[in-house]
């Protein structure tokens, strides 16, 4: 099938390693990265993780205790509120322990399908699809999908990607579309999967 094969030259092409799979460090990071660029995001990650090493001693933490130390990913009030609230119930609800589903990930503050789908793949090695608007963008100008939202979208490919490359896929769609096929001008001339592109706007 050649979305199939699209899907692995992608994945080829632009590899992406998650080397920390701790499930609260993964989870609090994506949280991090929400309207952060990737280097901000691992600078403020490093900062927190290296004064609160477990949901019991961030759920301790007042908000301002971390202002500075997450500043680098920017929105740091309100990132810093939701990191906090997560840890508690985290502490409170699971004994601490991430849990390992959609449908309990999703019932923590802040947190999306994008953000569960990523925790459940990442750490829990477990076959998620997240969409992010890299995802969303490449595989609508692929002429995977047509569709409106990330959500639609997650479905749609849910149905046509097998679900060894769900997981896959996002990281290296995410480095794709930031080194390739960006939002804007995307880099045509460079890319390895031009031929498949049904894009009609494709340089
Ligand atoms: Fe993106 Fe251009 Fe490649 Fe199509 S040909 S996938 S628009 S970079």
């Amino acid at each position: 099938m050649e979305i199939e094969k699209v899907a692995k030259l992608i994945i080829k092409n632009f590899p992406r390693d998650h080397k920390e799979k701790d499930p609260f460090k993964v989870l609090i990071t994506t949280v991090l990265s929400q309207r952060s660029k990737d280097e901000n995001t691992e600078i403020a990650a490093e900062n927190l993780f290296n004064k609160y090493k477990t949901p019991f001693e961030l759920s301790k933490a007042k908000e301002k205790d971390i202002y500075e130390l997450i500043k680098p990913a920017g929105l740091y009030r309100q990132k810093a509120k939701r990191i906090i609230e997560i840890s508690k119930i985290i502490v409170e609800k699971y004994s601490g322990i991430v849990p390992d589903s959609l449908e309990e990930l999703l019932k923590l503050p802040g947190v999306g399908r994008k953000t569960a789908n990523i925790v459940l793949y990442v750490s829990f090695s477990k076959p998620a699809l997240a969409v992010d608007t890299h995802v969303h963008r490449i595989s609508n100008r692929l002429g995977w999908v047509n569709t409106k939202t990330p959500e639609e979208t997650e479905f749609k490919l849910m149905e046509i990607l097998p679900k060894n490359l769900w997981g896959p896929i996002n990281g290296s769609m995410v480095e794709f579309g930031k080194k390739v096929c960006k939002p804007v001008s995307p880099n045509c001339k460079i890319c390895p999967i031009s031929k498949y592109c049904k894009w009609e706007g494709k340089r």
